[in-house]
């Protein structure tokens, strides 16, 4: 089949997804239905810039599969988004979903757009137009949209309005991720980050590991890692490296948290924060610890990265963020280093983004306890199904996690049928 999904990110998706179709022994013939994004939408935003112009952005929106229910997945405001990178973002949602058990097919969108350059009110502007030139594609029973980066609980809330303005009523169960104040759910802010901890704090225990010993570096410092960072140091793990697009710091002696955090939402980025303790960004990741935490972009780590990676735990908050060539090396390492893979790990955005949607739909609203406690629940359901499958295949850690996701999906699709 000849498409239009290209480029390196794709491909990732792709070879995955063919290591797992042969270890479940999916025929060749079925493998297109899976793997192929249902839709994919590409629309060209105009907007008034403040300087006078008129600038036009592309933007995409990808809904993966309809099979288990609505698609469901993160808008993405980037440099480099493109058509092949969103539909690979999407293709993983779907195994995230299933995995977890949500009653969700994967979806992805995003814009081209460095939102640095943009002020807030260009910002919103953006938002607006991309969400008007998506009512025809979206839903709260076709699409629901959510945060990933480069956007936040502002864009959703943009987001939200617009559609709603559009229909004549408030129709908060359109997007997940929104404020609190305007129809969100308590935890989804810390959700993702709070979920990684959770899955480390796993992981150390079948390792034998004592958090208070452990120390941890972490690659991006949004929303997915600085929350990771709060808990983990709440468990009384040693945080010795961070680093955003703008700066990277290492310490041996440990950096204070919350200091970070306070001076990330103060300037927007970590740039300042400390002189003395600068470090090359392109040695971090493979800088002894106990805890490697890539949060940031997809494919940071290569086979090159891979055989000097100086890890117990390596847990994956980023999507994407190691390659397939890459794998092979954590193939052979497998004693070495426990691999918390993408889809496993940064699910706890994904799991309280459902339950936010279920909470609209109901116009019933928990407390943050209960959104936490259901968090952790189901989070621990796939952590002990995901290791019993490696155990029982003996199989590695990825291959099990999209095994149970692919399979979840190919059986639904198989009980269908196809039609018409
Ligand atoms: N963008 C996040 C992800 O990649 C969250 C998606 C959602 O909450 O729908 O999982």
């Amino acid at each position: 089949m000849s498409t239009i999904y290209t480029g390196p990110v794709f491909e990732m998706a792709k070879n995955q997804f063919n290591s797992v179709a042969d270890y479940l022994g999916i025929a060749e013939g079925h493998r297109d239905r899976l793997l192929y994004p249902k839709r994919a939408i590409t629309i060209s935003c105009p907007i008034h810039m403040d300087s006078g112009e008129t600038v036009v952005f592309q933007g995409y929106r990808v809904q993966h599969h309809l099979t288990l229910g609505p698609t469901k997945g993160g808008t993405r405001f980037a440099p480099n988004v493109d058509i092949g990178e969103v539909s690979a973002l999407a293709i993983w949602m779907s195994w995230k979903c299933a995995l977890a058990g949500l009653p969700y097919g994967g979806a992805k969108g995003g814009v081209t757009v460095d939102t640095h350059s943009l002020s807030k009110r260009e910002l919103e502007s953006l938002s607006r137009r991309y969400m008007q030139e998506m009512i025809p594609f979206v839903g709260p029973h076709i699409d629901v949209m959510a945060p990933d980066m480069g956007t936040n609980e502002q864009v959703m809330a943009w987001f939200m309005d617009t559609y709603s303005m559009y229909q004549g009523r408030t129709v908060n169960e359109i997007v997940t991720g929104k404020p609190v104040s305007s129809g969100g759910t308590e935890g989804r802010r810390e959700a993702t980050g709070l979920g990684v901890a959770h899955l480390v704090a796993r992981a150390m225990e079948r390792l034998q590991m004592k958090p208070r010993e452990a120390t941890a570096i972490i690659q991006g410092f949004g929303n997915v890692g600085s929350y990771a960072a709060l808990e983990l140091a709440q468990q009384g793990v040693k945080i010795i490296g961070v680093s955003d697009h703008t700066a990277c710091y290492f310490d041996r002696k440990g950096f204070d948290v919350d200091a970070l955090v306070a001076y990330a939402s103060r300037h927007g980025s970590l740039k300042g924060f400390s002189s003395e303790a600068l470090f090359d960004p392109n040695q971090l990741l493979v800088q002894p610890c106990d805890i490697l935490i890539p949060a940031a972009v997809e494919r940071v780590i290569d086979a090159d990265v891979a055989t000097r990676l100086n890890c117990r735990i390596l847990a994956e908050a980023a999507n994407g963020p190691t390659t397939p060539e890459a794998d092979a090396v954590l193939e052979h390492r497998r004693n070495e280093i426990f691999v918390i893979p993408d889809i496993l790990c940064n699910s706890g955005g994904v799991i309280v983004s459902y339950f936010e949607w279920v909470q609209d739909l109901q116009q019933l609203f928990w407390k943050r306890e209960e959104v936490i406690t259901r968090l952790k629940g189901l989070l621990d359901d796939a952590f002990h199904r995901v290791m019993a499958r490696v155990e029982r295949d003996e199989v590695a850690h990825r291959v099990a996690a999209m095994a149970i996701g692919v399979d979840k999906v190919a059986q639904a699709k198989a009980t269908r049928g196809l039609f018409p």
